[in-house]
């Protein structure tokens, strides 16, 4: 791993064309791009490794147990079906639990060695912005080294918003991090939130042979997303053993010497609590910015509702001075982050960087995923637009039945008038890779027909994305 030692530090000062604070999907993104647009960066993380949440403790080893809990999954009752006789596997958690930090070694080791590649100046320790043009960074040892940089790039991220009144441990009350961590399959687990992170993590652990639920404050899972989509997601859910209390809050959590928790549920709309027991809890109600020791204020960097306040190119009110990623406007996405990293790099060194946040995908990594982009059809009719319609189910589509994964559909939504796709929304098998092509389709302004005419591969799931995108047009063929 590429680290810098403070105790065999060598210059009073460093200078730079640009100092990126943070090194998630956003900040070493935005380095790498800088340094081989040809300017001089360095990179502060207070972490020990590089590569932020995503790497370190969010996207990465939470795939990293889906994946392997999926297997498990698949291995006690897709097999038989396919004629695959293995026995009643065994869960060897341990191993589960090495293959996701391998799998997290190998993905920051390897940001690690792209930041040695292009030579980017690595700072471990905490930063804070002086003033414009000025960064100090505080290593674990409490030294101080000061960087002078024509430009700063805060790429902070985000961290778990906790839940009022109630303590995180991280052992029985736990955010994500505590969750991907645990070394006993807990035999309630009890979720706060049926966000994408509470769904996701809280399909590992159900795989595994936890009973889930899930308190949700509104009357729905994942605000949001597309409502039909929403609610088929939810059965199947709930067919997996998932329960849902929704229009409900969580008022207060105790956790006992022997572990385990009494939690207080209420309807958030007022009335009689209740009280749940739970071997974990698991607190995913959404993430923050993180801003705090910065030094934004007395830069007089300005923040809006703990985001700092950016411009359409990432400036700050401060001259010098921009803000990618999490901390900012936006989905809290690694992809986004990555984009925007990207785009700034190409602004600083004087070139036209541009993200095209209408075309943003997002994706949950459950079985079967969930991938939505663009619009929703409710917010297509808040907004008073005619749209049209394309379906297909993976029911009828031939490799979906190949591989026995036929829950699901495409759904497509297309102008009226002009027929420019405005929203694709997915529930399916592999539905994290379909939406790639709709995304393409979307950044060039394509529209159903577009689609519905291009060649697609058989027997490939893509063909009812094609057959969605007919439907538009009520020509698909094989329905
Ligand atoms: P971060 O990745 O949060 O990185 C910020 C870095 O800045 C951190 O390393 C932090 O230590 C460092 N830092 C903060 N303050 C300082 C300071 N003062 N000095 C020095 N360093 C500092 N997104 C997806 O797109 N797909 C997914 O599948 C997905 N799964 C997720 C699963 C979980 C469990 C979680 C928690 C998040 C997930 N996300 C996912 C969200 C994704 O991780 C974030 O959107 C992404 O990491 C944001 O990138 P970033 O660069 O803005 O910030």
């Amino acid at each position: 791993m590429v680290r810098r030692d403070f105790n065999r530090k060598l210059w009073p000062f460093m200078s730079y064309d640009l100092v990126i604070i943070g090194t998630g999907p956003g900040g070493y993104v935005a380095a790498i791009r800088a340094a081989q647009l040809g300017l001089k960066v360095a990179v502060v993380e207070k972490r020990k490794t590089f590569g932020g949440t995503c790497l370190n403790v969010g996207c990465i080893p939470s795939k990293a147990l889906l994946h392997a809990s999926e297997m498990f999954e698949e291995a006690s009752h897709t097999f038989p079906s396919l004629g695959v006789i293995v026995g009643t596997p065994k869960l060897d958690l341990k191993q589960m639990l090495v293959h996701k930090q391998e799998t997290v070694d190998a993905n920051v080791n390897g940001v690690a060695f792209l930041l040695k590649k292009n030579k980017i100046d690595p700072f471990m320790g905490t930063a804070s912005i002086q003033a414009a043009g000025k960064v100090v960074v505080t290593g674990d040892d409490g030294k101080t080294q000061e960087l002078e940089t024509k430009n700063i790039v805060i790429a902070t991220g985000s961290e778990a918003t906790g839940l009022p009144g109630v303590t995180i441990d991280e052992k029985t009350v736990v955010t994500s991090t505590g969750a991907l961590e645990l070394t006993a399959v807990p035999k309630e687990l009890l979720v706060v939130g049926a966000g994408v992170i509470g769904l996701e993590i809280g399909s590992v652990w159900s795989r595994l042979g936890a009973k889930v639920t899930v308190v949700e404050y509104l009357d729905r899972i994942l605000p949001g997303m597309d409502e039909e989509i929403a609610k088929q997601f939810s059965r199947i859910l709930q067919k997996q053993g998932f329960e849902f209390i929704l229009g409900s809050k969580v008022t207060k959590v105790e956790t006992g010497k022997k572990g385990g928790a009494t939690v207080t549920v209420e309807p958030a709309a007022g009335g009689e609590a209740k009280t749940l027991s739970a071997d974990i809890v698991l607190v995913a109600i959404g993430r923050r910015p993180n801003t705090d020791g910065l030094g934004l204020d007395g830069a007089g960097v300005a923040i809006e509702r703990g985001r700092v306040v950016i411009d359409d190119h990432f400036k700050t009110n401060v001259a010098g001075i921009y803000a990618i990623g999490d901390v900012v406007r936006g989905p809290m996405l690694a992809h986004k982050a990555e984009d925007e990293g990207v785009a700034v790099a190409e602004i600083i060194a004087g070139k036209a960087g541009h993200v095209n946040y209408d075309a943003i995908p997002s994706i949950i990594y459950t079985a079967p995923e969930v991938a939505a982009i663009g619009k929703t059809e409710e917010e297509l009719k808040a907004a008073g637009t005619a749209y049209k319609v394309g379906k297909f189910p993976f029911t009828a589509n031939a490799r979906s039945r190949a591989i026995r994964h036929t829950e699901g559909f495409v759904k497509f939504l297309a102008d009226a008038t002009t027929d420019r796709v405005l929203g694709c929304h997915i529930i399916g098998p592999h539905a994290g890779d379909l939406i790639a092509e709709v995304t393409v389709l979307m950044e060039f302004g394509g529209s159903s027909e577009d689609l519905a005419r291009t060649c697609h591969a058989h027997p490939t799931l893509s063909e009812a994305v094609k057959e969605a995108a007919m439907a538009v047009d009520k020509r698909q063929i094989h329905m």
